[in-house]
């Protein structure tokens, strides 16, 4: 166990300083010395008495899958969160710039949605959906309100995996076909047949996976066609033609590719596909789980910035701020097919997670976060560019709003991706205080996605820190 530990804010700031001049101090062009420096913040973490990072690690080993991996060298052990920043076991603040996974939406610990936790959870935690609980309506209700056309069911489930699960049984069973169409590089979680539509192997096992075919990756950057949606939505009719019967179930994308590395879809695809998967009778399938909520910035839902309206949308991650909800939007219709049998989940609509949802609505609108997340996002991508322009290692910069990646390269022209380098600025921007994520299927892409309220301060530090540590390689 750690011994009791209080460690004021001056001095933690004094410690993160003493470390950074220790070991990353140097001079810019100018020779004047410029060190970043985290963005004040005014709050003390409380004191941390649990079990050390080692201790955690220990037991880990013994009792936990150790193939599970943790960032970094010495793994964090995270204890505290608020707003756009985490606390370790010694009380050093960290800039969250990967929010969870793209799940912190309105910051850690955000007042308003630990206020309808906490008073939910002294009312009632738990009920099922066999008796009425006004948060679950109220939520359904005001997700509802911010769908477009006849997307005004919603179905609740736990994750993000159990949501596109549902979303393509649906599509199955509406259409009567079996055959989905997914994009290569795509995530869409990990049970039977969201892995099915994943198309990375690195996230697939070997287990039977029927009835999905994966279309090209209309990625701008690496994709055959570059930037031509319209040729890359070719293979889609293409598949249909040559690979199922002519008609389909459906067709599933993210707006953005998250897992993938922040991949956004070449312009003109996804309403060239939307029409394609029309005439072969499917339903179209946005999975919104990166990219919904505000976080694209320039809009609320990912689909919106393509101009289609899809018939399922699926949602998790930033729709709870960290609760474990997820959730799936149809029409009436589509959602008629689930009363053949008797449609359940246990948890699916748990008082205290439609409250956590129904505060986060409520705090996006409120703190204007998806203002934020365009004004700011727009901010941090042009500081991103610039910095390209200073290190070769950058070979694309990418996404919209608080969902921004960073393609690292060894050569710009034959965008071969960097072995080991992501992982030295993933550890040197950890020491340097900020946390970033990376994916990409060469694993080679910084993922960016903080919480919505990351200001132009953090953006500044981000990017100063980005800067600091290409600048060593
Ligand atoms: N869809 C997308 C786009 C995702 O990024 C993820 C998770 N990374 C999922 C679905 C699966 O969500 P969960 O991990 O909550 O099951």
């Amino acid at each position: 166990m750690q011994p009791r530990k209080l460690i004021m804010w001056d001095k933690i700031c004094m410690w993160q300083n003493r470390v950074f001049s220790t070991t990353i101090a140097r001079s810019n062009e100018d020779g004047v010395n410029f060190l970043p420096k985290m963005p004040q913040f005014n709050h003390t973490p409380s004191p941390y008495n649990g079990p050390s990072a080692s201790d955690l690690i220990q037991r880990r080993n013994q009792y936990l899958p150790t193939f599970v991996n943790t960032y970094y060298n010495h793994p964090l052990n995270l204890v505290e969160g608020k707003m756009q920043y985490v606390y370790d076991e010694n009380g050093r603040r960290y800039l969250d710039a990967f929010g969870g996974i793209a799940t912190v939406s309105c910051g850690h610990c955000h007042p308003d949605v630990v206020e309808a936790i906490v008073n939910q959870t002294r009312l009632l935690q738990h009920t099922t959906v066999l008796y009425l609980n006004h948060n679950v309506v109220d939520f359904g209700e005001a997700l509802a309100a911010k769908m477009p056309g006849e997307l005004k069911v919603v179905f609740f489930t736990n994750s993000g995996t159990e949501a596109n699960e549902l979303a393509l049984m649906m599509a199955r069973l509406y259409t009567g076909c079996h055959d989905i169409i997914s994009i290569r590089n795509g995530y869409h979680g990990n049970a039977t047949s969201t892995m099915g539509v994943t198309a990375q192997f690195y996230h697939k096992f070997n287990v039977v996976q029927t009835g999905v075919h994966h279309v090209l990756n209309p990625d701008p950057y690496r994709g055959v066609f570059g930037l031509d949606g319209a040729k890359y939505a070719n293979d889609v009719q293409d598949i249909i033609n040559h690979g199922t019967c002519g008609h389909v179930a459906g067709f599933v994308a993210e707006a953005i590719q998250g897992v993938g590395g922040v991949i956004e879809l070449a312009p003109g695809y996804l309403p060239a596909v939307y029409s394609i998967i029309k005439k072969a009778g499917g339903v179209f399938i946005a999975d919104e789980v990166q990219s919904g909520f505000g976080r694209t910035g320039s809009h609320f839902w990912g689909f919106e910035a393509h101009g289609i309206v899809p018939d399922i949308v699926t949602l998790a991650k930033g729709i709870g701020n960290g609760a474990p909800i997820g959730a799936v939007v149809t029409t009436p219709e589509i959602a008629k097919v689930l009363k053949y049998a008797y449609y359940f989940s246990t948890f699916g609509g748990n008082p205290v997670c439609a409250a956590a949802g129904l505060a986060v609505l409520n705090v996006i609108e409120k703190d204007k976060l998806q203002q934020n997340a365009y004004v700011v996002g727009s901010y941090l991508k042009d500081r991103l560019n610039s910095l390209m322009e200073k290190h070769e290692i950058i070979g694309d910069v990418r996404g919209r709003g608080m969902l921004l990646g960073v393609e690292l390269v060894k050569d710009r022209k034959l965008k071969t991706p960097v072995k080991d380098e992501n992982m030295q600025i993933l550890e040197q921007m950890k020491d340097m205080g900020v946390l970033v994520g990376k994916g990409g299927f060469y694993g080679n892409v910084l993922r960016i996605t903080p919480p919505l309220c990351f200001n132009k301060e953090d953006a500044d530090f981000l990017v100063d820190v980005m800067d600091y540590t290409m600048s060593k390689m």
